[in-house]
C-alpha cells in the first residue's frame, strides 16, 4: 500500500530548512553576484557557509559520509522546502548538477575515486560537472557520442568538444562521457572518466549566455585538446557509461522536478498575493473569474505535480529503478510547473516580466527545465514506445 505520511523527523527538518531558506536565503536573491551567468563561486560559498553553521549542508549525504541519507520519499519534502528560492538548494549543496553527481559518485566510484572526488564536493568545498552534451553529437541521443578516447595500453586519450557544461568554470571535480575506441589491450565504448577540473587539456573556451540563471557560474563550452588519464580514472567500467547515466538520471530528474515544485509555488505564492490586493474594475483582480480559473489551474498543478513526484519516489524507495516512471513524472511536472509560472506572469501584469519579483526569473528558469535531463518529447518518445511493447505503466 502507498503511504504519504510524512514522518515526524522529516516534517521538523522540512520546517527548519524553510526557515533558513526563506530567513537567510532569500534576502540574496538581489545580490549583484547573482549574475547573467548564475550565481558567483563567491556568492554560492557564502551561502554554503551559512548552511554549514546551521547544521544543515549536504542533508542528503550517504550516512558514510556524514549526511541524513533520507529516503526519496522524504527527498520530495525536503527539495521542495529548499527549492522556496531558486538559490535554497544552491545553499543546501541539493542543487544541480552537484547533487546528481554526488549520488552517482556514492554508487560508483572506488573509496580512493570517493576520497579524492566526492568528499570535498560533500563538503561544499569543491564544485562538479557531468559533461556529456556536444554540439553535434550526444544530446537528447547520447548514443551520438562524438568524444573519442583512445587507450594505447597505458593511457587513455580524450578529445572532443562539450557544450551547455553546467558549472564548468571554477569545478575540480570532473565526470567526462567519452567513446572508448576499438583497441586490442580491453574492452570499448562509451565509458565515464573522473578528472580534476585542472587537468592538462581541458579548456573552457566560453560560457554561454541563456536564458536561465540559477546555475553556480552558468553553462560552459569545453575543448577536450588530449585529455590523457590512465585506466584508474575510469568510473565504474569501460562501456557502461549510458547505463551510469540512467543510474544517475532517474532521481536526478525527479530531484529537479522537486526543487521547481518548491520554485513554482514561491512564484504562485507571490501571485496569490498580488490577485488578493490588486484592484481593476470595482474589485480585487482575483475575484474575476478569468483570474481565480487561473489561480484554481496553478492550485491543481501543482498537487498534481507533488502527487506525481511522490509516486515515482515511492517506486524508487521499493528499490525500482524508476527509469518509466521518472521519465513520465519528469515529462508532466516540467511542462505543469513552466504552465504555472506562465500564469502567475500574466496575473503580476507587467510588474510579472520584470525584476520586482522572483517571478520572471523563475519562468525563464523552468522553461529551461523542459529542455534538460530529456527534452519532453524525448520522454514521451520513450513512453510510448514502452506502451507500443505493451509495457506501459
Ligand atoms: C540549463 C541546462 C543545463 C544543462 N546542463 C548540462 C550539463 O551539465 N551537462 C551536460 O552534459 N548537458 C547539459 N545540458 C544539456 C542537455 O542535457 C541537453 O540540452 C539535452 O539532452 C537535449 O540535447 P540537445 O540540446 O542537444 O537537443 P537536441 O538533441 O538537438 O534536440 C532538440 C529537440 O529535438 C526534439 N527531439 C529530440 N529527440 C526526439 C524524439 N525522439 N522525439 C521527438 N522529438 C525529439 C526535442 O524537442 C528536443 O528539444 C544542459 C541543458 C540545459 C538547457
Amino acid at each position: 500500500m502507498i503511504d504519504f505520511s510524512i514522518p515526524s523527523d522529516t516534517a521538523a527538518l522540512r520546517d527548519e530548512i524553510r526557515s533558513f531558506v526563506i530567513d537567510e536565503i532569500v534576502p540574496f536573491e538581489t545580490d549583484p553576484r547573482l549574475t547573467q551567468h548564475g550565481p558567483t563561486d563567491e556568492l554560492r560559498s557564502e551561502l554554503v557557509e551559512l548552511a554549514r553553521k546551521r547544521g544543515l549542508l549536504t542533508f542528503q549525504a550517504p550516512a558514510r559520509f556524514g549526511g541524513r541519507e533520507p529516503s526519496h520519499l522524504d527527498q520530495a519534502v525536503l527539495y521542495e522546502a529548499a527549492g522556496w528560492s531558486t538559490l535554497g538548494p544552491i545553499a543546501l549543496n541539493c542543487a544541480a548538477p552537484d547533487e546528481g553527481n554526488m549520488y552517482l559518485l556514492g554508487k560508483v566510484a572506488t573509496e580512493e575515486q570517493a576520497e579524492e572526488y566526492l568528499r570535498p564536493v560533500i563538503d561544499g568545498r569543491q564544485r562538479s560537472v557531468f559533461a556529456m552534451t556536444e554540439p553535434f553529437g550526444a544530446g537528447s541521443d547520447p548514443g551520438q557520442l562524438a568524444t573519442t578516447a583512445v587507450f594505447d595500453g597505458e593511457n587513455y586519450t580524450i578529445t572532443g568538444t562539450k557544450w551547455l557544461i553546467t558549472g564548468a568554470t571554477g569545478a575540480k571535480t570532473w565526470i567526462i562521457m567519452a567513446d572508448v575506441q576499438a583497441n586490442p589491450h580491453g574492452p570499448a565504448g562509451p565509458t565515464l572518466f573522473l578528472c580534476d577540473g585542472d587537468h592538462p587539456g581541458i579548456v573552457i573556451e566560453r560560457v554561454m549566455n541563456t536564458m536561465d540563471r540559477n546555475y553556480v557560474e552558468g553553462h560552459g563550452v569545453v575543448a577536450l585538446e588530449g585529455v590523457v588519464l590512465p585506466p584508474a580514472a575510469v568510473l565504474g567500467e569501460v562501456g557502461q557509461a549510458l547505463r551510469y547515466a540512467q543510474l544517475r538520471l532517474a532521481p536526478a530528474r525527479l530531484t529537479h522536478c522537486m526543487r521547481w515544485l518548491g520554485a513554482a509555488e514561491r512564484a504562485h505564492s507571490i501571485a496569490v498575493d498580488y490577485a488578493r490586493t490588486r484592484t481593476a474594475f470595482g474589485k480585487p483582480i482575483g475575484e474575476h473569474q478569468g483570474v481565480s480559473f487561473m489561480l484554481a489551474d496553478n492550485e491543481i498543478a501543482l498537487q498534481q505535480s507533488r502527487l506525481a513526484i511522490w509516486w515515482a519516489c515511492w517506486h524508487l524507495d521499493q528499490g525500482a529503478k524508476g527509469r518509466h516512471e521518472s521519465s513520465m513524472v519528469k515529462a508532466v511536472v516540467s511542462e505543469d510547473l513552466f504552465q504555472v509560472a506562465d500564469r502567475c506572469v500574466q496575473i503580476l501584469g507587467g510588474m510579472g516580466i520584470s525584476d520586482e519579483t522572483p517571478v520572471a526569473m523563475i519562468f525563464r528558469d523552468i522553461r529551461a527545465f523542459r529542455l534538460y535531463d530529456g527534452p519532453t518529447e524525448v520522454h514521451k518518445y520513450a513512453i510510448g514506445r514502452q506502451a507500443l511493447r505493451g509495457r506501459g505503466a
